[in-house]
């Protein structure tokens, strides 16, 4: 079975709204995740909505949803809460104002009693936005240039750090201390003049780099789980070697807590992990379907923007919609049990399909954490973003994705993504992508 064979007849009305869509909008899509090339081969599928798990295509195909917007329905498609705060406040109150509102401390406040390193909190727009504030102000705390970053990972798309993120790694360096490759042309030359690559879950690499150029680097910018290169956990010690090592070296250690952040827990990979960064970046999992980012941290680096020393600005920040939205999804996300609900259903799933990967003799494993994971094909460990580029078989994936979607089960094409799971996904939603799986597992062994 594949997707050809079995989901092509069955989504004829997307294969067409897609001839339409390629002729006026570049690609047929409005972002690169969404492209053919990033694996919706021969076309992305078209959505008319969703409810909760599940999601529906504009032929009537119904799917198991671990998709979720690429992590932001962490409540489901359309939660009841969030969808009525934002309905009633546009309906009485409006959008967008230049001025504040009563909710955004309000906001804030909640941000604060949840995230255990964050003494004061800024909102803005995207993952993207949040990122370019934090390494802006680690600049200006430190007063010096450099980023550390780290091969594999992804902080959004602006100019400053959309650097290596999957690079070829024929032309991307030695291992133990990879160069910057750009992610395509347009990105200024010299940019890269400021960042400094180093593998991940590597001490050594970072210690290195700090004993020798720690004073021009102003901040260490990580996903606390790697997330961009399908999942990778940190490896034990790691990130509390990197918080000592960014200490005794005056650096600013940066927590991009995009996916991580109100999916692991209220407290994000930080409050799991117990690691306190100086600041954190949040996003997806804020508000609920809707676009906001919150950048938070020590209240002595935050106090650069409360004097203006470091501008942080935008139309739509804070707006009404993003405010409402965040307030009511973390209010849901703060009820008794959620989060532990939330485990207990990923587990389920995770050791299932661990079990189902053993049993069909298939060199398969599911890393993650929570209501979050990916599945390797692959006989060997994998650390870090090399180890994935060597180890890990993209082919096998490729089927395993045609298989599962063809039996109802969608998530992301890209092995170097992640599978979601939200507050709605229950035992049932579970048992059938289990079943799903077993069926496959079974074709592809
Ligand atoms: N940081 C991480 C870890 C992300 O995964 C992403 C997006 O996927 C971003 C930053 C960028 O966020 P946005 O797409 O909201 O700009």
């Amino acid at each position: 079975m594949n997707y050809f064979s079995t989901v092509t007849p069955r989504t004829a009305r997307s294969a067409a709204l897609f001839d339409t869509a390629a002729r006026v909008i570049p690609g047929g899509v409005n972002s690169t995740a969404r492209a053919q090339w990033a694996g919706w081969t021969p076309y992305p599928l078209f959505v008319t909505g969703g409810t909760g798990a599940w999601l529906q295509d504009v032929d009537g195909n119904r799917y198991v949803d671990y998709l979720l917007g690429l992590g932001p329905m962490i409540l489901g498609h359309r939660p009841p809460a969030v969808t009525d705060a934002v309905v009633e406040f546009i309906r009485n109150r409006g959008t967008v104002f230049a001025l504040p509102t009563e909710e955004e401390a309000v906001l804030a406040e909640k941000i604060i009693a949840a995230v255990p390193s964050v003494e004061q909190v800024r909102l803005c727009n995207t993952g993207t936005e949040a990122v370019l504030y934090a390494t802006r102000l680690a600049r200006a705390f430190t007063r010096r240039s450099k980023i550390v970053r780290f091969e594999g990972m992804y902080h959004g798309f602006s100019d400053a750090v959309y650097w290596s993120k999957h690079p070829r790694i024929d032309e991307a360096g030695p291992d133990h201390r990879p160069r910057p490759v750009a992610q395509g042309p347009g990105l200024p030359k010299g940019v890269e003049d400021n960042l400094i690559i180093l593998p991940w879950n590597d001490a050594e690499a970072l210690a290195e780099v700090l004993a020798t150029r720690g004073d021009e680097i102003a901040a260490v910018l990580m996903e606390p789980v790697m997330c961009n290169t399908g999942c990778i956990l940190p490896q034990a010690g790691y990130l509390e070697a990197v918080r000592d090592m960014t200490g005794r070296h005056g650096v600013v250690l940066i927590f991009d807590e995009v996916i991580t952040g109100f999916r692991l827990g209220l407290g994000g990979a930080q409050g799991r992990f117990g690691i306190l960064p100086d600041l954190s970046v949040f996003a997806k999992g804020l508000g609920g379907g809707f676009p906001v980012a919150a950048l938070g941290g020590r209240r002595e680096i935050m106090a650069l923007v409360a004097d203006g020393t470091v501008s942080m600005a935008g139309t739509y920040t804070a707006n009404g919609i993003a405010v409402a939205a965040a307030n009511a999804a973390l209010d849901e996300l703060s009820g008794a049990g959620v989060y532990d609900r939330l485990d207990e259903v990923s587990d389920r799933l995770r050791g299932g399909l661990g079990r189902i990967f053993e049993q069909a003799g298939l060199p398969a494993f599911v890393v993650g954490l929570g209501p979050l994971m990916q599945v390797w094909f692959s006989r060997e460990p994998i650390a870090n973003y090399r180890d994935a580029v060597r180890n890990a078989d993209q082919a096998l994936f490729r089927v395993w994705w045609e298989n599962m979607l063809a039996r109802g089960v969608l998530f992301h094409p890209g092995a170097y993504e992640n599978l979601f799971v939200s507050t709605a996904h229950g035992l049932d939603e579970v048992e059938l992508t289990l079943q799903a799986a077993r069926e496959s597992a079974a074709d592809l062994a």
